[in-house]
């Protein structure tokens, strides 16, 4: 095994920070897994990794094996109205994403841009711009890498939920691919925000098509967040809080303007960024990290920031907002500790 030591994990997460791994190993070849998995048992530890846009090191990791999950491919496995296809887990979401559009593939395209791999999409069910990654799937494969047992769960053993499902639960199922269902038939999701308009001004005369909602999601998110290539973060720092029925309207009493969705189970989402704004904490810094000025749900890296800013603004946003609102928010991210 080709295994990489004292490596920086710098440009391995998308927040930057300086930190090492003293054991590293991309995994590129499929058929290697079973080897992996014998060598992974002399180590304390494995932290399986795509890109890091969801996972934040606070520290060097001297006593475990990061994999970088970085397999590829796409297998179209049945083909009617609809098409069924099996991609692994290591292909990059976004390129995945464009490939079905340029199929002809449909379902994927309000989830453009989102960073990250193909293997991770299920763990937190990934979902932006009204559309939910569960929505797509058929099933995921992979080992459990405590008994080497492989599986293939269906979408219901999942437990797809918001920014939830059961691998967020049991870290030890390791997802080797996801097996999607996408229409033939293009079925537009428009009715948030400002994707209607935009994707409209995008196809000019022309009839409206995914290309043009998935390029109207891509200037949307351009435009409100930052670029993590150029400057550290995570996405969205906290959970939008669900809250039941009885607190969201006595909230919505004293600040009417607060954003809120009410859920099917009768509790109602309201919008983390609101509640930090609101809170005088757009803008606010600890260290090298601060809340970014255009969306405060996203904390960046200003440039040299140590784990201690990160825990520091982290733990300021959930006090401050637990006494202004009585709301605990409750961080995304994965911290390795
Ligand atoms: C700028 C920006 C914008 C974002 N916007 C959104 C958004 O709109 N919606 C959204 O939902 N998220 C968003 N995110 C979060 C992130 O993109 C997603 O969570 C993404 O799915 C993470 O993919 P990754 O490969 O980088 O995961 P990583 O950070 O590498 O891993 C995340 C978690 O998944 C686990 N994991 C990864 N691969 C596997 C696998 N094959 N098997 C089992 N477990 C695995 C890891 O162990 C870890 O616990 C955003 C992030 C950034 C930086």
């Amino acid at each position: 095994m080709n295994i990489q030591h004292n490596i920086s994990l710098r440009p391995l997460h998308t927040l930057h920070l300086d930190v090492a791994a003293r054991f590293f190993y991309r995994w590129e070849n499929a058929d290697k897994l079973d080897e992996l998995l014998a060598h992974a048992q002399e180590y304390e530890r494995v932290i399986w990794l795509g890109s890091g846009s969801n996972t934040i090191f606070l520290k060097d990791i001297t006593d475990g094996l990061i994999v970088q999950i970085a397999t590829n491919g796409i297998q179209v496995i049945d083909e009617d109205e609809y098409v069924r296809i099996r991609v692994s887990a290591g292909n990059n979401w976004h390129q995945f994403v464009q490939y079905t559009l340029s199929q002809s593939w449909f379902g994927l395209e309000n989830l453009s841009l989102i960073p990250g791999t193909v293997g991770a999409a299920p763990v937190q069910n990934i979902g932006a711009y009204g559309v939910e990654v569960k929505d797509y799937i058929v099933s995921v494969s992979g080992v459990n890498t405590l008994t080497q047992e492989r599986f293939v769960m269906s979408n219901d053993e999942c437990q797809f939920s918001y920014r939830n499902s059961i691998f967020k639960q049991l870290p030890h199922l390791l997802i080797t691919k996801v097996e999607f269902r996408l229409s033939k038939q293009f079925n537009p999701h428009i009715d948030y925000g400002d994707i209607a308009r935009i994707a409209q001004t995008i196809a000019d005369s022309e009839k409206l098509n995914a290309n043009h909602i998935s390029q109207a999601v891509i200037q949307i998110r351009q435009s409100k967040l930052p670029d993590p290539d150029k400057i550290g973060n995570v996405g969205s720092f906290f959970h939008n809080p669900i809250v039941p029925a009885d607190y969201a309207k006595q909230l919505l009493q004293k600040y009417p303007n607060l954003p809120h969705y009410p859920q099917s189970d009768g509790k109602v989402k309201i919008a983390a960024a609101w509640l930090i704004e609101q809170a005088g904490l757009k803008g606010k810094k600890c260290g090298a990290m601060a809340v970014h000025q255009q969306q405060a749900l996203v904390l960046i890296n200003t440039g040299k920031a140590i784990a201690q800013d990160v825990i520091d603004l982290k733990n300021l946003i959930q006090s401050t907002v637990l006494e202004r609102f009585g709301i605990e928010l409750i961080s995304e991210p994965r911290f390795i500790t």
